[in-house]
């Protein structure tokens, strides 16, 4: 591995993962082995030390039955039954003088602890020592116990087998302390690895997306882990980005399209005026042309630039206490010319008033451009119904018409920008009317829903908060 990739692993979150886990593992192991050999080391001393007072014991009893002469000679009995310089009994006065004693050869050294006699002169029954012997590697333990009036029992072990069996333990500790440590970096870097492999496959999407596969995703395991998550709520922002660039895409592509077809109509005109017009009365039309088609690419633009101010929200509102059934009434009257000339009845279904706060002139438009579909959308002989009503601390109004309708697939697209159906190309209209309606409804923290019907009509209705700025 080049020195490139030793440096990038040293900084990877797997590897301080698999550290963490080494030393946290490798601690704890280490806290159990010390606590196991603390519990093993005072077992083996209880034992020994259970054992030498079952001696003592055993020997109250012996000079209480049989006299001293028996005991003398179970003492010498004892000592070689255990092996040569494995134990060694010795028969003491208080002041530690020796009355009796075993084979005491192997144990040079070995006086009469004064202390642990001064402690059983004090009334204790049975006193225990530790002692380093000065010839032989390990240690010996010793206890002192009053066995009849004026006669102290000296019991001594050598401690040998159960150093050996703590020095084997010790023995295995390296070893297994070595094992252990590999053992846990080696499970600890294959678990950070498996729990992060989640990681690096967003990585690798994320670094395969600027480089222009904008239609990759990341593949989730259905494991429904925090990676699974992490992964879905990549992939959810992908596709809202997508979209979002999408639909931007699409609005440029409209807008140059709705550009267009006036400016080539201006440059058309323009054209001919200028290789064949001879009058002033041509040079007129032109101008008057030009002028009407460039109010109409204003109004394009104008709209547009209205629907991104709607859509910023309700900070750029006015807030103006007004009466939403008077805003009816009157978009109502305005129309009614318009209504009249194709035949069609507006019938207003509105309260006598209806106050709620928002922006009355955003309002005006919004009412305007419902109002603007009914009739344009409706045959002669037709009905636009306008009704309002005011619920609580929500007011519903809602424009309905018995017109062409909007067909199913046409309905989820109609509130995009630019969006027209088919059908209704025939109407003047840039497809924005709707678009702008739904960001003022929303910018007043209402909603604009529609329902529709092929051939028997539409209803469109707006839900509105009468406070909308309360909050
Ligand atoms: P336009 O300027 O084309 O009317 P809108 O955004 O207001 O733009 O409407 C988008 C499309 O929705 C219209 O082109 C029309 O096809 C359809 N539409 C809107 N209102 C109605 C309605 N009341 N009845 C039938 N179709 C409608």
């Amino acid at each position: 591995m080049s020195l490139k990739g030793i440096l990038e692993i040293r900084r990877t979150l797997a590897l301080r993962l698999t550290l963490w886990y080494a030393v946290v593992f490798t601690a704890s192991s280490l806290v159990a082995f010390f606590v196991f050999y603390v519990v093993i080391s005072n077992v083996i001393q209880r034992r020994t030390d259970q054992e030498l007072l079952n001696d003592l014991s055993e020997f109250i009893t012996i000079l209480e039955l049989k006299g001293i002469d028996a005991a003398k000679t179970e003492m010498d009995i004892e000592a070689g039954s255990d092996g040569v310089g494995k134990i060694f009994l010795r028969l003491l006065d208080p002041s530690g003088r020796e009355i009796a004693a075993s084979d005491m050869s192997f144990w040079k050294g070995v006086g009469p602890g004064r202390v642990a006699l001064r402690r059983l002169i004090d009334g204790e029954s049975h006193v225990f020592e530790t002692l380093a012997l000065t010839e032989r590697p390990y240690r010996a333990r010793i206890v002192y116990g009053t066995v009849a009036p004026e006669k102290i029992l000296q019991i001594g072990v050598y401690l040998e087998e159960d150093a050996r069996f703590l020095a084997a333990f010790r023995e295995v500790f390296m070893p297994t302390m070595v094992t252990i440590v590999l053992f846990s970096a080696f499970i600890g870097w294959f678990m950070a690895r498996r729990a992060l492999s989640g990681v690096g496959q967003v990585t690798q999407a994320a670094v395969d997306i600027s480089g222009g596969a904008f239609e990759r995703r990341v593949q989730v395991r259905a494991k429904g882990d925090e990676i699974d998550k992490l992964a879905q709520a990549f992939n959810r922002m992908l596709d809202r980005i997508h979209a979002l660039v999408t639909g931007m895409r699409e609005m440029t592509d409209n807008i140059a399209h709705d550009l267009r077809s006036p400016i080539t109509r201006i440059r058309g005109m323009a054209e001919v005026t200028l290789t064949s017009g001879q009058s002033l009365d041509e040079y007129q039309a032109l101008a008057a042309n030009t002028i009407d088609e460039c109010d109409r690419l204003l109004e394009v633009i104008n709209t547009t630039l209205d629907i991104s101010e709607a859509e910023a929200g309700a900070g750029k509102l006015k807030r103006d206490r007004l009466d939403l059934a008077r805003v009816l009434r009157d978009a109502c009257d305005l129309f009614q010319p318009v209504a009249e000339d194709k035949g069609i009845r507006i019938i207003s279904e509105v309260p006598d008033d209806c106050s709620i706060s928002g922006d009355i002139r955003k309002l005006q438009r919004m009412v305007a451009n419902l109002l603007d579909n009914a009739l344009k959308y409706t045959p002669a002989q037709g009905v636009v119904r306008v009704s309002l009503r005011g619920e609580g601390e929500r007011v519903s109004l809602s424009i309905r018409d018995n017109g062409i309708g909007i067909s199913p697939e046409d309905l989820s697209h109609i509130f995009e920008r630019f969006y027209r159906c088919d059908q209704s190309r025939s109407e003047p209209g840039a497809g924005l009317g709707l678009s702008l309606a739904l960001a003022i409804a929303r910018a007043h923290g209402g909603d604009l829903r529609v329902m529709s019907t092929p051939g028997e009509g539409s209803v469109f209705t707006i839900h509105l908060p009468r406070s909308p700025f309360s909050s």
